[in-house]
């Protein structure tokens, strides 16, 4: 079914199937954006009481890199069915050996290192359907939302995963893994955890005032952190696999945690305050 907007969802999930194929009762809408289209369809289901919409990052069949994702369209396509609060789980390298495979980490700031992507609504450029968006730049000087990162660490905690609160998240542009000089660099700045979707995730979030929050799990060390081949995507693949249980679980518990959608006191919904971004975001 084509869908254009309405209310069908508080809450967006960007994660793959394993995070929502043990809910009873999904629908599937498929959701067009002035960007394109999204990643895949959207599955909407219940999750603590509330209406949760998840999307598949890279596609139900895995088929589009971090580079390829179109990150417009994704958080475009959650707000256009009503979504303001954004949980956005991946997959990261530990950049310090105590961020070893199985670590959750709730990064608190982000450093761009991507190249060629797509990282703004508000560009000037007119879009496919006319509107033209003003130029407008965003304060982005805490990218996650605090309220979405506090409920998470609370949450994580009081399941027994303890996690790391706190930590720069680099985004590389992928999608091969880093060298080993790349990866003693980004460790030697002091950054936490490596990935390749965090960016421009959170930046667009911000973008259209809908509250942010990011949940890594390492699923290796990155190839300065230790000797031997370096990052493997099977190593990824097989770390993921063995911790979807636990972190489906603390992010269903998150979700039933987040507060209501009128009731957010963030200054997430206040990013646009006071701008004319030229554009009607419904
Ligand atoms: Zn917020």
């Amino acid at each position: 079914m084509v869908h254009s907007g309405g209310h069908q969802a508080d809450i967006g999930v960007i994660g793959g199937s394993g995070l929502y194929s043990f809910l009873d009762d999904v629908t599937e809408i498929t959701v067009e954006t002035p960007y394109g289209p999204p990643s895949d369809s959207l599955f909407i289901g219940e999750v603590a009481g509330r209406r949760v919409a998840f999307l598949p990052r890279h596609g139900r069949k895995h088929h589009l890199p971090p580079h390829r994702i179109n990150y417009r369209a994704n958080l475009w396509a959650l707000r256009s069915v009503g979504v303001r609060q954004v949980l956005g789980p991946c997959a990261v390298g530990g950049l310090r050996p105590e961020y070893g495979p199985g670590t959750l980490l709730i990064p608190d700031q982000i450093v761009d290192r991507t190249k060629a992507r797509e990282q703004t609504y508000y560009d000037g450029e007119a879009r496919a359907d006319g509107q033209v968006p003003n130029v407008v730049h965003v304060a982005f000087a805490d990218p996650y939302c605090s309220v979405g990162r506090r409920v998470a660490v609370e949450t994580a905690r009081a399941s027994g995963w303890e996690p790391v609160d706190h930590g720069t998240l680099v985004v590389i542009e992928g999608p091969r893994f880093s060298t080993r000089a790349e990866s003693r660099w980004h460790e030697a700045q002091g950054w936490s955890v490596v990935g390749m979707t965090g960016h421009p995730e959170a930046v667009l979030a911000r973008e259209l005032e809908l509250c942010y929050t990011s949940l890594t799990l390492v699923t290796d060390l990155d190839a300065g952190v230790v000797a031997g081949e370096g990052v493997s995507h099977e190593e990824v693949l097989t770390v993921f696999a063995a911790n979807v249980d636990r972190l489906r679980t603390v992010l269903f518990d998150v979700v039933g945690r987040l507060p209501e959608t009128d009731e957010r006191d963030c200054l997430c919904t206040r990013a646009l305050g006071g701008l004319d971004t030229g554009l009607d975001l419904g």
